[in-house]
């Protein structure tokens, strides 16, 4: 523990610090949030405040934070194997343990993982397996990947090129080449008079017609996040995965799955795929297989793609120090055990979902949001000027900040993206917490309505 005081702490991080998705020299004149404790669903920061953290971290937190179990099994493990590789003919027990694990929990025939550091490294390991899945067959021109405009796939020169942040895109000179993007399912702002489901086939046929444009022997994969999250929590309609999956299929193009916030439970199902009955051949997975305790991805593949890889693939030309790192490995199947043994997913999906539904949608009574979209345990309320119109503010991204920091006054963490207030709490948010959360967003609601005036 430290004994240095707020300021000084602040006043460090403000010279010595550089965050990420951070305007540093704005967030240094306002000073660091600085947290310190975490119980439950609940963070205290280092003055004190106690906050419902209902973002879970970065939609990671699954199991909720100070379960002293993942502290011990990363302890064991460290004490008695603190590091070992996966290179050079060997590995370590609980790295097998939890491949195995994994291919028991996953969909279909997803058998096989490949365990980096974080979605964003997941997410790069499959574009260069993917690539060399084709090309070890002599199709190494079937090399494009297609994603989404405004999809988020992670932080690296793959992950950032696969995603379509424009922002994103404007520093470092991304997309890298053959990566293409569609437009992203979201009926509130683009279905116009047609139906969520019309609109869903409609957005999906966009895949058809990019992969008509460049040629089906051209193109690898597509790669989407089940649910679009960084960019608002876009659910898509109920055709939409189905009539991707039907595309892929006919036009012999991989389905990739960014699971990375959907995997472990966010919906209601163990992964995304599952909640929207869709199957993709891979899967990259990260922050709740360990609930965000410590580091780790994994890039998961089903028995064709593995196969090919295995045994035409010759020496993987990839991997890092910590692929499969023992004690990552470990916390992950600890905390696999505690969702499994308390069946945290399947309560959060009988008992809680539905009454946070309920809930969110009489947020979604208030005059100020236009959508109140959730799906299990994921959800965002769209604010907008005129409730009656699926418009946005003329200046897009000004109310949800401020509609956050008045939730902050109240000890309740939701993320704003542009006007969009985002949930995912952990899953063990009780009914309780449920109320508690919504009585505070409702006053965060009135205060921002009152503030516009
Ligand atoms: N994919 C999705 C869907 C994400 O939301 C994220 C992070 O938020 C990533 C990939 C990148 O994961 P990481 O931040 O662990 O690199």
């Amino acid at each position: 523990m430290t004994q240095l005081d707020y300021k000084t702490l602040q006043k460090l991080d403000a010279e010595y610090h550089l965050h990420p998705f951070n305007d540093n020299a704005a967030l240094a004149k306002k000073g660091t949030r600085i947290l310190t404790r975490g119980e439950g669903c609940y963070v205290w920061d280092a003055e004190g405040n106690q906050l419902l953290d209902a973002f879970a971290g970065l939609w990671c937190v699954n199991i909720g934070y100070g379960r002293k179990e993942l502290g011990e099994a990363a302890s064991k493990q460290m004490t008695q194997l603190a590091y070992y590789n996966s290179f050079f003919q060997c590995t370590t027990e609980p790295t097998i343990e939890l491949a195995a694990k994994l291919a028991e929990l996953a969909p279909a025939d997803i058998n096989h993982s490949f365990f980096v550091n974080s979605g964003s490294e997941a997410n790069d390991t499959i574009l260069r397996m993917v690539r060399h899945f084709w090309a070890v067959q002599d199709q190494p021109q079937k090399n494009i990947f297609i994603g989404r405009h405004d999809g988020y796939h992670g932080t690296t020169m793959a992950g950032a090129s696969l995603g379509g942040m424009k922002g994103m895109h404007k520093q470092g000179g991304l997309p890298i080449p053959d990566i293409h993007h569609i437009d992203p399912p979201f009926w509130f702002a683009d279905g116009g008079d047609l139906s969520e489901d019309e609109y869903g086939l409609l957005a999906a046929r966009r895949l058809e017609a990019k992969i008509l444009e460049l040629g089906p022997e051209r193109v690898a994969a597509f790669i989407g996040e089940p649910i679009m999250g960084a960019i608002g929590v876009y659910i898509p309609p109920r055709s939409y995965w189905p009539e991707i999956e039907r595309i892929c299929r006919q036009y012999d193009v991989l389905l990739v799955a960014d699971e990375v916030i959907c995997g472990f439970g966010r919906t209601g199902q163990w992964f995304g795929s599952q909640y929207f009955g869709f199957t993709p051949d891979i899967m990259t997975v990260a922050k709740g297989i360990t609930s965000g305790y410590i580091p780790l991805g994994a890039a998961m593949f089903n028995d064709r793609v593995a196969t090919v890889l295995k045994e035409q693939g010759g020496e993987l030309a990839h991997g890092a120090t910590y692929s499969g790192h023992p004690v990552c490995a470990a916390v992950a199947l600890e905390n696999i055990r505690i969702l499994q043994e308390e069946k945290i997913v399947e309560r959060a999906n009988s008992e809680v979902a539905p009454y946070l539904a309920q809930r969110w949608a009489e947020l979604g009574e208030h005059r100020l949001v236009g959508q109140a979209r959730i799906a299990g345990m994921v959800g965002a309320l769209e604010l907008v000027p005129d409730k009656r119109k699926r418009a946005f503010f003329p200046e897009r991204g000004t109310v949800g900040p401020v509609c956050r920091d008045f939730a902050l006054k109240h000890g309740l963490i939701l993320r704003a993206t542009w006007d969009a207030m985002l949930l995912s709490p952990p899953l063990i948010i009780s009914k309780a917490q449920v109320d508690e959360l919504f009585d505070k967003t409702w006053k965060a609601l009135e205060e921002t309505a009152g503030a516009l005036g």
